[in-house]
């Protein structure tokens, strides 16, 4: 096997440095998996590499000058391969772990090391994970059959799964999210291991949970590994107690009490979605309206839970907020009652809502729904597509413009006026013209003034 054109030549240059300093070093984790699964995709991504060198070892052969103690109490040690590092410009070497008892000084230094990294690998999560190349030898070493498993299209941990996953409840999520990366299965027993383990998962901080997901929601099919989110019986039925009753509380709570395949209808929307925050925002969607809740709520629970930057948190609150509609094809609304819609919400909300409905209805075969938000998306983009008024900002005529016109100093009948105008605007768009709109504020502001 031969990947040296594919292994970035410094990369093949600091395993040549550290073996000639005595030392092994690999190739190792996600690097040589992917290398495995489509050579050139691989070609972009980190490089990690596994040695028998203490840190302060990598430290004395590279120099202080090349190397970042990054995570000395973990073993890790970043040294530079250009200056400055940069993306690309630095690889992180890791100190084999493995129990001390295994280092034993008897068998002579090669068959030490292999074992040493066989212990390594061994800590590793998955078979697919737990492979190392000699990119100097040339030579393989995959002692937990990832090769195989990568062929089969498996994720499976690495020995006992119950004992691994209550190790580290990170590993749970990491298996869903490598199912959807991949588009593989979890091997049955490494599947049964999820819900006796359950609890380590409760112990994995929020930040590393949505970092998870977020990713799993990145993956070219999500629903490969939401679907093992959850726990199904034999008739394909949701029941509790799944990841998603710890990673999902609330979202699984409200499926539950849906009618059946109301969630697997869910899974498949979710994948008909194309960005990760709509594919996240079809997500949440079961929590709309239960119970109700208040735009400051949503944006303070949208916080807790996800950690999201305060412009996507807004997108999805609003959307969330947005209440249904109802459109038939054979009775379309008025123009007018789309112009109206589309004033009192937000834009970005109307393109999400009709987004996220409409693949679930596509889903649920409710073909009468679907043609309805169709057409009810086309009519939005006519209004769109005319540049109607839909907000004060857009009325030919300004605040200022009104205070001159009616010599009248600015006071609340202002923006009660400006309300009107456009509501007027919105009923028959021709009206938006300076003349109109003046005259139109001479009438009503009299009667507004009145109003206090
Ligand atoms: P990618 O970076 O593409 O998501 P990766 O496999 O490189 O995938 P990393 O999180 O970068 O994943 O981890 C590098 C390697 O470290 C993994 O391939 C795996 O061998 C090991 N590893 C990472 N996290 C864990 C964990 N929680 N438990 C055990 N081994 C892990
Ligand atoms: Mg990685």
């Amino acid at each position: 096997m031969s990947w040296q054109s594919l292994i970035p030549s410094e990369v093949v240059e600091l395993c040549q440095v550290l073996q000639t300093a005595g030392y092994a070093a690999f190739v190792v984790g996600g690097a040589v998996r992917d290398l495995l699964r489509s050579p050139h995709r691989a070609a972009a991504k980190d490089f990690d590499v596994a040695t028998s060198a203490a840190p302060h070892e990598v430290v004395r052969v590279f120099g202080n000058k090349r190397t970042i103690p990054t995570g000395l109490q973990h073993g890790t040690v970043t040294v530079l391969t250009r200056p400055g590092g940069g993306p690309g410009g630095a690889v992180e070497i890791t100190t084999f772990r493995g129990e001390g008892e295994y280092l034993d000084g008897r068998r002579p230094k090669e068959v030490r090391f292999i074992g040493d990294l066989v212990e390594d690998l061994r800590r590793r999560d998955f078979t697919i994970n737990a492979m190392a190349y000699d990119p100097v030898g040339q030579t393989l070493h995959d002692p937990f059959g990832g090769q195989d498993d990568l062929r089969a299209g498996v994720i499976r941990a690495v020995g006992d799964a119950r004992l691994r996953f209550s190790e580290d409840g990170l590993r749970l999520l990491r298996a869903v999210r490598f199912a959807a990366q991949l588009g593989f299965d979890i091997d049955p027993a490494t599947r049964a291991a999820f819900s006796p383990t359950l609890p380590t998962l409760t112990k994995v901080s929020r930040e590393r949970v949505r970092e998870e997901l977020l990713r799993l929601l990145a993956a070219p099919v999500p629903s490969r590994g939401l679907v093992q989110m959850f726990d199904w019986d034999e008739s394909q039925a949701l029941v509790p107690g799944g990841l998603a009753s710890v990673a999902l509380p609330q979202v699984e709570a409200v499926l539950l009490q849906q009618p059946r395949g109301a969630a697997r209808r869910w899974l498949l929307a979710i994948d008909a979605l194309s960005s990760p925050i709509e594919r996240l925002l079809a997500v949440l969607w079961p929590l709309r309206g239960a119970p109700p809740k208040s735009e400051r709520t949503w944006l303070t629970e949208l916080d807790a839970e996800l950690k999201l930057s305060t412009s996507d948190r807004l997108r999805l609150a609003r959307a969330l907020l947005l209440p249904d509609v109802q459109y038939e094809v054979n009775t379309p609304w008025l123009p007018v009652a789309v112009r109206r819609w589309m004033a009192q919400h937000d834009e970005q909300a109307i393109a999400d809502f009709l987004r996220v409905e409409q693949a679930i209805a596509q889903q649920s075969d409710d073909s009468s729904r679907h043609q309805g938000l169709l057409a009810l998306g086309q009519a939005v983009a006519e209004v769109q597509a005319q540049g109607a008024v839909l907000r004060v900002a857009q009325l030919a005529v300004s605040g200022q413009d009104l205070m001159a016109a009616l010599s009248l100093p600015a006071g609340r009948w202002l923006g009660a006026c400006l309300r009107e105008l456009l509501s007027d605007v919105i009923d028959e768009p021709h009206r938006n013209r300076r003349d109109w709109l003046v005259a139109r504020a001479q009438e009503i502001v009299p009667a507004l003034m009145a109003e206090k």
